[in-house]
């Protein structure tokens, strides 16, 4: 059987979903797991340090936090800090405090290595490669 064949039979079999792409298939995971160590460190910031009482929300609003895979979308929600300790009133959100940056520093590395390589051109591709292309040496 032709390699052709075989994938065309595989996508139709069902075995192969042929819209999910490796990149796609990464920048979903990567949401999902993102998505999820956002909600538990939320979860452990949902309560007072101090006595333990649940905090009341004061509503919730999107961050945008953008990786080498994608934009993520997170709900960043915003707490009433609790009234035992009278001198820390006021409203917080952990999220936000979390990511101070909502640029990965990976992404980060990246658009600063790229950008002070364009001058060089053409001359830089080999190392634009390695940068993109992981194990490619
Ligand atoms: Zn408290």
């Amino acid at each position: 059987m032709e390699a052709d064949s075989f994938a065309h039979m595989a996508v139709h079999a069902g075995w192969v979903a042929p819209s999910l792409e490796s990149k796609t298939l990464q920048e979903h995971l990567q949401q999902q797991v993102v998505t999820a160590q956002a909600a538990a460190f939320i979860d452990r910031h949902r309560c007072c340090p101090a006595c333990g009482r649940r905090l009341s929300s004061k509503g919730k609003y999107p961050i945008i936090f953008c990786t080498v895979l994608g934009n993520i979308a997170l709900s960043s929600p915003r707490f009433h800090r609790c009234g035992c300790r009278p001198a820390d009133t006021g409203i917080f959100s952990p999220l936000a405090e979390l990511l101070t940056e909502h640029t990965a520093p990976e992404l980060l590395y990246l658009e600063t290595r790229w950008a002070s390589l364009i001058s060089f051109g053409m001359t830089a591709a080999p190392m634009l490669l390695r940068d993109a292309v992981p194990g490619k040496r």
